[in-house]
């Protein structure tokens, strides 16, 4: 334990590589040559070429894979590799020569080599079911869907306007990065959970204590953030009930009680749009609730890429070069943009909502007539 403690976090230079070394913060100036190869120029006339590549949704390799890259970045780089923080990993060299056999090897490994400039950068998604135990969707095939159908904006093959990442969490919690991003998935219970009567004295206390105990120590009601859950006394009967209209779908109950039950029928999520980190045109802000729900069908949750795919349609056709997707919808207006997308329902509710609203309103509401508006629509 005192080891980690002693080694973690790591001096910044401890294991950068020396041409990264010898040249930190002297980089002057940068060239692309073709999607997915960078070279920056230092003062002192060094160059270093990097390759990146996208990983697998979640970020994750098999040791056997990492083998793999690292003896690419022995052979070919200068021994050192990078994961970014879009999920991509990044080969550093010196020489074009090499960078080209590097992209050449990754690609043959099958690991697409792409994103900087008008291009998808990448698609980061948490974990879900993979090691988490509140998921609604599993955001990492939901990832590999949308990257399959992507693809071509990663490699360069199809360009966009300016750059695009796509986040996909598998709760509301948002693990995969939060919602200040150009497309953001968040799984979504469509529907509050059914109370399984007979289950659920097992998470309450026993009726003659019930009788006694205050509503606001009974833990049931206590994990409840919304107030949705409280308890109706009936003469000497105690009961629990769920109001739905309160119900934020946020699962906190089922997370300690297996008497919630949410139907498989409700598993879907929200797409949000239009938000990014970066200060240029319109500067940061967070994206908006596009569709407030729409049914996740594994394997290839046909639905959810349809939207998507339609959303980067339609940026793609109207922005002006090196326009964000946020600053496209600042520009055209939403309800433009939404009616743009063909979900007029949406747009024409819009057109009423404060902005705040529109922001965060309908993220807990079921928007299975939005949606079908939108799958409708001609
Ligand atoms: S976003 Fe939700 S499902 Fe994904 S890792 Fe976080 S808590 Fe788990
Ligand atoms: S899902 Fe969340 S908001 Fe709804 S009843 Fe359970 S704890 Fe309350």
């Amino acid at each position: 334990m005192s080891a980690i403690q002693l080694n973690i976090p790591n001096e910044l230079d401890r294991f950068l590589p020396d041409i990264v070394k010898r040249n930190y913060g002297k980089w002057k100036e940068r060239r692309f040559h073709g999607p997915g190869i960078i070279e920056h120029v230092s003062e002192m006339g060094e160059r270093v070429f990097t390759v990146k590549a996208a990983l697998p949704p979640n970020a994750r390799v098999s040791v056997d894979t990492l083998e793999k890259f690292a003896d690419i970045a022995d052979k070919l780089g200068v021994g050192a590799l990078r994961i970014t923080i879009a999920g991509n990993v990044e080969f550093i060299t010196d020489s074009l020569e090499k960078a080209l056999k590097i992209k050449e090897e990754v690609e043959r490994l099958g690991f697409p080599v792409g994103g900087w400039g008008g291009a998808l950068w990448g698609i980061n998604t948490c974990t879900a079911f993979l090691t988490c135990q509140i998921a609604v969707i599993d955001a990492p095939s939901i990832g590999k869907a949308l990257g399959d159908a992507l693809k071509p904006y990663f490699t360069g093959e199809e360009r966009l306007p300016a750059k695009l990442r796509i986040f996909v969490s598998g709760c509301p919690s948002g693990c995969a990065g939060g919602t200040a991003i150009d497309i953001a998935i968040v799984g979504m219970w469509g529907a509050p959970p059914k109370i399984r009567e007979e289950a659920l004295p097992l998470c309450m206390p026993p009726p003659k204590a019930l009788a006694k105990i205050p509503e606001s120590q009974v833990f049931l009601v206590q994990v409840c953030p919304t107030g949705a859950l409280s308890l109706r006394r009936e003469g000497d009967k105690v009961k629990l009930v769920l109001v739905g209209e309160k119900c934020i779908n946020c699962g906190r109950c089922k997370d300690n009680c297996d008497a919630f039950d949410y139907d498989p029928k409700d598993v879907g999520a929200a797409i949000l749009v239009g938000g990014k980190m970066a200060n240029t045109g319109v500067g940061p802000r967070l994206a908006r609730v596009l569709i407030p729900w729409i049914p996740a069908n594994p394997p290839r949750y046909e639905e959810i890429v349809a939207v998507v795919k339609k959303v980067v349609d339609v940026w793609k056709t109207y922005a002006k070069p090196g326009e964000r997707l946020a600053d496209f919808v600042e520009r055209i207006g939403w309800p433009k943009f939404v009616d743009l997308v063909g979900v007029p329902k949406m747009a024409a509710q819009y057109l009423w909502w404060p902005d705040a609203a529109r922001t965060y309103l309908t993220y807990r509401a079921r928007g299975e007539v939005i949606f079908k508006g939108f799958r409708d629509a001609p």
